[in-house]
């Protein structure tokens, strides 16, 4: 069952979307060699808590233990926050984020650089976030959900690198995971029909080595099988008539790069 969302509805899940926008450009800047995950996790709690109504969804859910997942490197996602882990020059670290405001959720990851990275690194990244780009590119109505994982594919097609199939996007809104699944894969034409309403999370995660993964001992942190580097970059996006709206962008983002505020 498709929960469609009207225009003011979409207009309150933007307010928590600009939350989690705002806090990635906060964390880009604290994101440094030495500094732990349990200190980002502790500052992105703060940043939430500190606006009117809006708590970190993932605190408590299912009993994760920290305010955002924190996963560095081979770890894909729900990495959970430690004072103990501190990064290093060359890692990478993604930062997946949910915030309830006034009842509604968004959801959105990006993956930062420590410090210098490998041009290999670089590379992933730059994959990842233009296969994001391309996917939300596909969010109108009309289209289908197979529209997204299609053009996730076409994007690192011929990279070398792997998309991750066991994890999938989401339909968001009252609860942060509703139907559709969004894969990052599929056929252009085929799948659940996008209607103007619908909000998905669209996150493609993609490895160096494999699309295999395993979930570590601590039950939580899910890291591809060989070990090689992975990267994450979410949005939460509105399907509209004037085409896909990222809830979750920055202002600045919002205003300089097409997506529809
Ligand atoms: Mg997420
Ligand atoms: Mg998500």
């Amino acid at each position: 069952m498709l929960e469609l969302k009207s225009p003011s509805e979409i207009e309150e899940m933007t307010l928590g979307g600009r939350i989690i926008g705002a806090l990635h450009d906060e964390l880009e800047e604290r994101v440094r060699p030495g500094v732990s995950t349990g200190d980002l996790d502790a500052f992105a709690e703060e940043f939430i808590r500190s606006h009117d109504g809006a708590v970190p969804i993932f605190k408590g859910l299912y009993g994760f233990p920290g305010a955002v997942c924190i996963s560095v490197n081979e770890e894909i996602v729900h990495g959970i926050p430690s004072s103990s882990r501190r990064l290093r020059e060359g890692d990478i670290v993604t930062v997946d984020v949910g915030v309830k405001r006034e009842g509604w959720c968004s959801d959105s990851a990006r993956t930062f650089r420590v410090g210098r990275v490998s041009s290999e690194t670089e590379q992933l990244l730059e994959v990842t976030r233009r296969a994001l780009e391309a996917a939300i590119a596909q969010a109108t109505p009309g289209n289908r959900v197979g529209d997204i994982g299609a053009a996730v594919m076409g994007t690192v097609e011929g990279t070398g690198f792997h998309i991750i199939r066991d994890l999938v996007g989401h339909g968001i809104g009252r609860k942060v995971h509703e139907d559709p699944q969004v894969p990052n894969l599929g056929r252009a034409g085929e799948g659940t029909p996008l209607h103007e309403g619908l909000v998905v999370a669209i996150e493609p995660m993609i490895a160096v080595g494999t699309d295999r993964i395993e979930t570590l001992d601590d039950g939580w942190t899910v890291v591809t099988r060989d070990r090689s580097l992975s990267a994450h970059y979410e949005h939460t996006v509105a399907v509209t008539a004037d085409g896909p709206r990222v809830l979750t962008a920055t202002v600045e983002q919002a205003a300089g790069s097409g997506y529809n505020s």
